[in-house]
């Protein structure tokens, strides 16, 4: 939405693939196994428009076969007999920004396809990739925007990525043809001067919207606009997009604004949870009491459901939004369900469940709902083999227990997830979600090891980078998450004061992600990553010198999940002090921290910095 927003999605965006890498990716490696026939019988069907009733739905190939009462099939064809429940089409959530586990996420709860609304490029290009080759059956199948179209300066740049920024018409229509170069499916542009957050920023003027929209269409692209106040979501939809990836939430919806978007044939994705979100309800938070989801939310995943944005000065409030979408429904504007996860208050995959709820709190029945997460967004962006039950089609399937096409709430109690025909193992990934849980749990009653009370961490006056408690300095890079900057670390004599070593951290910061780091990293336990306790001490405190240049120091905690808290430090020529308070990292007690970093980045360059005399305090 904002500044603060889009950087909170590559903290999360980014952090995740951090600690995704550096911990085991068993979600990953479990191995689907190959498709064969199937046939789910005496399910109540909705395929993906309207109720079937109970019908059989025959698969083979990956492929639905047929759909019939009574169907006949080989008899080698395994039967699930599933009376009692409700087949789906695989859900398609259209406002995501996939990165990490995300697709993975997606596909334990229902979602089959992620119509991702901005991401890296390489993580794209690498996904579809493997899609291709027919891999990656455990996770949702992407659709990606890739790039988005903004002002220079404007939002998106913030984050020291290179972002291809526009500033006039001309360049619209080779910017285009960049992105769709890149494997860009559609076009996202961003027109947000901040204002609804009451900031400001640079903001792509009507002219450059519209020659951006119109380079899409000459290409056969879909245009899709991130719009802040209800004059953006005009100026969008006047300016010819096919669609705004969010609704505003900064006033009442004006009477005439359904029709107005109905007579230019525009679709809108609301994206009410990350709205309730930013006006400061924590949206996500009822999923994560719910017996049906808890067993399959990692500890992160909880951690971020209960966040919500902080207050804007401003008055934002989801409420409009509902009012918003009676109107388009009254006009029969196509309504998409998108969540735009992993924003505060949103995790990829569960969050679709509190879009449907939200939905239908707004008004629309629940087979409509079900419509704007299955057929309606297939048919706008036309995927035209999902989204339905039909013969032909990808057989990407959610059965759940009940019936949701008269309650809603049903779709999270999912039995069973099919993406092209194979089944998704997600009695394994509840095991392991378990297992990490446990671990956790027992990690952070780790007493902290002999040495801490003395504080010294590391003085480096022995010529090495030992640490005098926890498992030792390390280099750690973006490279474990697809980036190219490289760090070294050496210890160099001098120091401060009458010391005689430092540590010294340099290296090259590629810049080609968003979230790019590069420096050292130290763990208080035995082990990197393991969570200790050192709530005895109230701060760190290190000396440093350097290049002048801007650094940060990460903290995670096992409570924090995998984003870490940051405080920024500047190393000048001098050697200077700097004591940072626990409270300073998202106001921990120190009760459980895993891992300490400095790090350069994620501005593109090299950087040189020293440390010494790290303590806690
Ligand atoms: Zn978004």
């Amino acid at each position: 939405m904002n500044s603060k927003k889009l950087t909170s999605i590559f903290r999360v965006l980014g952090w995740i693939s951090f600690f995704f890498l550096l911990s085991a990716p068993a979600f990953f490696l479990a191995k689907a196994q190959s498709g064969t026939s199937f046939v789910i019988r005496n399910a109540r069907v909705f395929d993906g428009r309207k109720i079937l009733g109970q019908a059989d739905v025959w698969v083979e190939n990956g492929k639905i076969k047929a759909v019939g009462k009574n169907l006949k099939v080989p008899s080698d064809a395994r039967v699930i007999e599933a009376s009692g429940d409700t087949l789906l089409p695989g859900l398609i959530d259209s406002h995501t920004h996939a990165w990490g586990d995300a697709l993975k996420e997606a596909e334990i709860f229902g979602v089959t396809t992620e119509l991702d609304m901005f991401t890296g490029v390489k993580y794209m290009q690498q996904v579809k990739e493997d899609q291709a080759e027919g891999k990656d059956l455990d996770l949702a199948d992407l659709r990606s925007a890739g790039s988005l179209a903004t002002a220079p300066g404007g939002h998106g740049t913030e984050y020291g990525i290179q972002i291809p920024t526009l500033s006039s018409p001309a360049e619209s229509q080779p910017w285009v043809d960049a992105r769709i170069a890149e494997g860009s499916d559609y076009i996202k542009i961003v027109i947000d001067d901040g204002s609804a957050y009451g900031s400001h920023r640079p903001t792509l003027d009507n002219e450059t919207l519209k020659a951006v929209v119109d380079a899409a269409h000459k290409r056969g692209k879909i245009a899709v606009v991130h719009i802040g106040t209800q004059q953006d979501a005009r100026a969008a939809i006047e300016a010819g997009a096919d669609g705004l990836a969010h609704l505003f939430a900064d006033s009442a919806p004006e009477p005439d604004f359904g029709k107005f978007v109905a007579a230019h044939h525009a679709f809108i994705v609301p994206t009410l949870t990350v709205l309730e979100s930013v006006s400061g309800v924590p949206t996500g938070e009822s999923l994560t009491n719910d017996s049906h989801i808890i067993p399959y939310l990692t500890s992160d995943d909880v951690t971020n459901l209960k966040r919500s944005f902080p207050k804007f000065p401003t008055h934002l409030s989801e409420k409009y939004a509902e009012q918003t979408i009676v109107q388009l429904k009254a006009a029969h504007v196509p309504v998409l369900a998108g969540t735009d996860a992993p924003n505060a208050g949103t995790s990829h995959g569960v969050s679709i469940h509190r879009e449907l709820e939200l939905l239908v709190r707004s008004g629309l029945t629940p087979q409509e709902a079900l419509a704007a997460a299955t057929s309606v967004p297939a048919t706008t962006f036309h995927l035209d083999d999902r989204g339905v039950i039909a013969p032909g089609k990808r057989a990407d399937l959610l059965l759940v227990k009940g019936d949701p096409t008269e309650d809603i709430l049903a779709t999270r109690d999912i039995v069973s997830v099919w993406k092209l025909g194979v089944e998704d193992d997600r009695a394994t990934y509840r095991a392991t979600v378990a297992k990490a849980k446990q671990d956790a749990a027992k990690a952070a009653l780790t007493p902290a090891q002999s040495g801490t009370e003395i504080g010294l961490i590391s003085d480096f006056e022995d010529g090495t980078s030992s640490a005098k408690f926890g498992s030792g300095w390390m280099v750690s890079t973006d490279t474990i998450a697809g980036g190219k900057s490289t760090g070294e670390m050496k210890v160099v004599s001098g120091g401060t004061n009458a010391s005689k070593h430092a540590l010294e951290i340099s290296g090259v910061i590629d810049g080609g992600l968003p979230y790019a780091w590069s420096g050292v990293m130290w763990s208080p336990g035995s082990q990197p990553f393991v969570p200790v306790n050192l709530s005895a001490k109230k701060s760190i405190s290190f000396m440093a010198t350097g290049d002048g240049q801007t650094y940060r120091v990460l903290i995670f905690t096992a409570s924090g999940g995998r984003i870490p808290a940051q405080q920024t430090f500047t190393a000048g020529t001098e050697w200077k002090k700097i004591t940072v308070p626990f409270s300073a990292f998202n106001g921990t007690d120190g009760h459980d921290i895993s891992a300490v970093l400095f790090v350069g980045g994620p501005n593109a360059g090299t950087f040189k910095f020293q440390i010494d005399d790290v303590r806690l305090e």
